[in-house]
């Protein structure tokens, strides 16, 4: 059987293993923070009726622009992110995977490196890889909040390309406050000048406001969301990015031509008519998750705090044991890697109570 590494791959891709959140069958799936709640029917229809518009003129390539999408996203920011922006500071893409994909075809590379302060989004590391970008690992305090004079010191020492900022965190779950994004950035514009990529996949869950304020007067600062969280909309494939027009000019240089496809288009079109009905399970979950936390602490575990749409709980000496015994009782959670710690994604209240029986009962065998 031929295995990968018979290949003649490239030599940085030998041995490595790809991103693999199991898709397990079971009950209850709260392991890739995704929104427990199916699209409402009239959306559903909606959808229907833009993806049968769409489907006629199929025999002709997309808007290679997206205009019409990036204008109503646009809409979107101004009207929730206390900013306005315009359609020619958006972009979108097939998920904001994606977005940071292009982004970093354009301002990594090889030769040049991109800088996260981990545990964080695995895939920025990846796709750093995937595009030949050297990647470093910066630093974080004990309680997982950026180390803000050592971050700074390590992007004065890298002077990397790109810096990545996921706000809320993903896995730990706080948000960066803007003074230490705004620090970030000045240190980064000194090292090099740098562009700046601040992830806010979860916004919508936070406590605090967007960052898309501080855009103004810093054409290196990238704001990047998606559709596949707030808007429960993971299966439709919709991240997009707001910055400077110079960056939304410059992704072009790398973008695939039509990549965004006309039945996705008019989905995602579709599913921002209904933003105020998506935003109502938002305030749910929010609710949710700061019950996951209560409980979480009641039934003796520690969290981290948080500002998304998952929680990060432990402590355990051997993490993955526990979620093989939370698994066992029917429940999915996340195992990221972080020693001691594992991540739930907040569901639907029942699915929360299932977590939450589980949880209890292995203290009780544990006690
Ligand atoms: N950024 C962060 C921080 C994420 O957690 C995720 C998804 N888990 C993404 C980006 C990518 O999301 P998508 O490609 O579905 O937009």
């Amino acid at each position: 059987m031929t295995r990968i590494d018979d290949l003649p791959i490239r030599d940085e891709l030998r041995g490595k293993s790809p991103y693999g959140a199991p898709q397990l069958d079971v009950p209850v799936r709260l392991n890739t923070n995704e929104n427990p709640y199916p699209l409402p029917e009239p959306l559903v229809r909606r959808i229907a009726e833009r993806v049968t518009e769409a489907a006629r003129s199929l025999n002709r390539y997309p808007d290679r622009d997206a205009v019409a999408l990036r204008t109503e996203l646009a809409r979107y920011l101004t009207r929730t992110g206390g900013h306005r922006v315009t359609k020619d500071q958006v972009w979108a893409a097939n998920g904001s995977n994606e977005v940071i994909q292009q982004l970093l075809q354009t301002f990594g590379g090889p030769g040049r490196t991109a800088i996260g302060f981990e545990p964080s989004y695995s895939m920025h590391a990846l796709i750093a890889r995937g595009t030949g970008t050297g990647w470093i690992s910066g630093p974080r305090h004990a309680d997982f909040t950026i180390d803000v004079p050592a971050a700074t010191a390590a992007i004065a020492e890298h002077r990397p390309d790109v810096v990545f900022i996921t706000t809320p965190n993903n896995p730990t779950g706080s948000a960066v406050p803007a003074e230490a994004v705004l620090a970030l950035y000045d240190a980064a514009q000194a090292a090099r000048p740098s562009l700046v990529v601040v992830d806010e996949a979860y916004v919508e869950f936070s406590h605090g406001d967007s960052l898309l304020p501080l855009l103004d007067g810093r054409p290196n600062l990238v704001i990047s969301r998606t559709m596949s969280k707030a808007f429960g909309a993971a299966g439709l494939r919709l991240g997009y990015l707001a910055a400077d027009p110079a960056v939304v000019d410059a992704v072009q240089l790398v973008r695939l031509p039509y990549h965004l496809s006309a039945v996705t288009q008019a989905t995602a079109l579709a599913a921002l008519e209904h933003t105020d009905t998506l935003l109502k399970y938002v305030e749910q979950l929010k609710q949710e998750r700061d019950r996951l936390v209560t409980e979480l602490l009641a039934a003796g575990y520690e969290v981290t705090a948080s500002d998304a749409n998952f929680v990060q709980f432990g402590r355990f000496d051997d993490a993955h044991k526990v979620w093989q015994q939370i698994l066992d009782r029917g429940v999915l959670v996340r195992d990221n890697g972080v020693p001691g710690w594992l991540r739930v994604t907040a569901g639907t209240p029942a699915e929360n109570d299932a977590f939450l029986d589980a949880v209890r009962d292995l203290k009780k065998e544990h006690s």
